[in-house]
């Protein structure tokens, strides 16, 4: 009994390990491909506590951002989502979407307000989902 829970443990560390070893690698592959030169940390939403049904969340600005991932997502979904964000990374750095004050965003030139346009109508995540998959395709081995 001892030895079963002991490898139990061993093989959630070791995966635990690899997953984050592979997690990293997709941010790497991703920005590579997508030329841009940003650091990338990867967070899982429940560790922070941050009330969300949200795949995943991203934070920061100006070559620093913060995903935060779904704990339970299988690896194949937490890809798709890291791939996803990095688009909105890309949106970000070349400037295409800026965040300003009071929920408002710049997306090519023109203001929004974010709580004027429901989330499938916003053309910033029309492109992250379309370029995402296409990135995630690209890139997911
Ligand atoms: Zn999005």
């Amino acid at each position: 009994m001892k030895q079963i829970l002991f490898l139990f443990i061993f093989i959630t560390i070791i995966s635990k390990c690899y997953s984050q070893k592979v997690l990293d690698s997709i941010v790497n592959k991703g920005t590579t491909a997508l030329g841009i030169d940003v650091l990338v940390n990867i967070f899982y939403i429940e560790d922070v506590k941050v009330a969300s049904d949200a795949e995943a969340l991203l934070t920061g600005s100006n070559g620093v951002y913060d995903i935060y991932l779904r704990k339970n997502q299988t690896l194949e979904e937490a890809k798709i989502a890291i791939c996803h964000e990095l688009i909105h990374i890309y949106q970000y750095e070349t400037k295409s979407l800026i965040k300003k004050a009071n929920g408002i965003v710049l997306w090519n030139g023109v203001n929004y307000s974010y709580n004027d346009i429901p989330y499938e109508d916003r053309e910033w995540e029309a492109e992250a989902f379309n370029k995402g998959m296409k990135l995630f395709k690209k890139i997911r081995n």
